[in-house]
């Protein structure tokens, strides 16, 4: 398939890019670069032999996407774009309403001119809120804490507002756990522009010494170890998800709507101690108070995805850290070495 690439330089878009080349599409990116850098279009080819079309803009210029889509027919969009920091969301709430919702609605509008009626969108395990229980199933009631999840959740009722209306839609509204690790290569990573609000880039940092202590908010959490757990995915088997799920639009028109994550739960302490073993020497840590707005404990219940996508994860915690060390020691500064 001829596929648009929403948000295709930043990190899931990225490595998802790799994956759909490696399994025939034609993939054309679209990223304004707020919070990526051209030089992944490059590393996509160095991994795949050609680097994909890369085309600079934004998901809100209406006329911008017309002309592209004029000039190039796609038969499926992937929707990364979009901002993604909590904390900021909190500050911003406009920007990301603005961001993320209006960008949806502008490009959907220029989609549903086009005729391009297949459509896969970045939604987020944050959409359930602080869930009653785990494993978390996708039929779980949605409830954000925050603008962030806000606007998942409005783009998520959007879309099944817009498939109810006409049935040509096929929709995938993908909910991710946590995605970590790195491209294999050492290639392809994490690189966020500020200092890291999530885990484990915030733990490659102190690793590579450009931060001296990792603060671990909160062990007073009714977990087994006190601190939070969360369902970290590989970001390769996140990208493997996307694949299968166009696969299976391409089968089934109407809504689909899954769990990308893969079952288990991880602590805060587990991942700290596996990310020391990956590089070879413990992470300094202090515990701190808790983060407002954590929960406890957040995993998946990956039945769906298996049952639907005949997907599931297949790497472990060790190879998401050894991964994405890999990329940080190769790469201390991000992108930018
Ligand atoms: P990222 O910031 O690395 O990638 C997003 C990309 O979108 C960036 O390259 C950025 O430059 C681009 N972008 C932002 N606004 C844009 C706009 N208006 N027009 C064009 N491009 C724009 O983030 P990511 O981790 O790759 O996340 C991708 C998607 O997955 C996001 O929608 C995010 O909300 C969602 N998601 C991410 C996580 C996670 O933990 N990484 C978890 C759940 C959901
Ligand atoms: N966390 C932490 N220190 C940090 C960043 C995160 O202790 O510097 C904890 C956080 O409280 C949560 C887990 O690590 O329990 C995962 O946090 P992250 O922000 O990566 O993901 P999210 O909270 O969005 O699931």
């Amino acid at each position: 398939m001829k596929v648009l690439v929403t948000g295709g330089t930043g990190y899931v878009g990225s490595h998802t890019a790799v994956n759909l080349i490696e399994a025939g599409h034609d993939v054309v990116l679209w990223d304004n670069l707020s919070n990526s850098r051209a030089a992944v279009v490059e590393r996509i080819g160095a991994l795949v032999g050609t680097p994909p079309t890369f085309v600079q803009g934004d998901v809100r210029d209406a006329a911008g996407l017309d002309r592209l889509l004029e000039k190039q027919a796609f038969e499926a969009v992937i929707h990364f774009a979009g901002l993604k920091a909590v904390g900021e969301s909190a500050q911003k709430p406009l920007l990301y309403y603005e961001n993320n919702v209006q960008g949806t609605i502008t490009l959907l509008r220029a989609l549903e001119k086009a005729g391009v009626r297949t459509f896969v969108f970045s939604s987020s395990a944050t959409v359930y809120g602080d869930p009653a229980c785990v494993p978390i199933r996708e039929d779980f009631p949605r409830a954000a804490t925050n603008a962030y999840g806000r606007s998942k959740i409005m783009i998520e009722d959007m879309l099944s507002d817009l498939v109810a209306a006409d049935p040509r839609w096929r929709i995938a509204r993908l909910r991710y756990f946590n995605p970590i690790g790195a491209h294999e290569s050492g290639l392809l990573g994490e690189d966020p522009q500020d200092v890291p609000n999530n885990l484990v880039p915030y733990i490659c940092r102190v690793a590579v010494g450009r931060e001296a202590v990792l603060r671990v908010f909160g062990a007073d959490y009714e977990t087994p170890d006190g601190t939070g757990v969360r369902d970290y995915i590989h970001v390769r088997d996140l990208a493997l998800g996307h694949v299968a799920a166009l696969r299976y639009l391409q089968a089934h028109p109407g809504m689909l709507t899954v769990n990308l994550g893969t079952g288990h739960g991880y602590s805060v302490l587990e991942v700290v101690k596996a990310f020391g073993q990956a590089c070879g020497r413990p992470i300094p840590y202090e515990i701190v108070a808790r983060r407002p707005g954590d929960v406890a404990q957040c995993y998946a219940d990956v039945s769906a995805a298996r049952r639907l996508l005949g997907w599931q994860a297949v790497h472990d915690l060790d190879a998401m850290c050894g991964d994405a060390w890999r990329w940080q020691e190769r790469n201390p500064q991000g992108y930018e070495t």
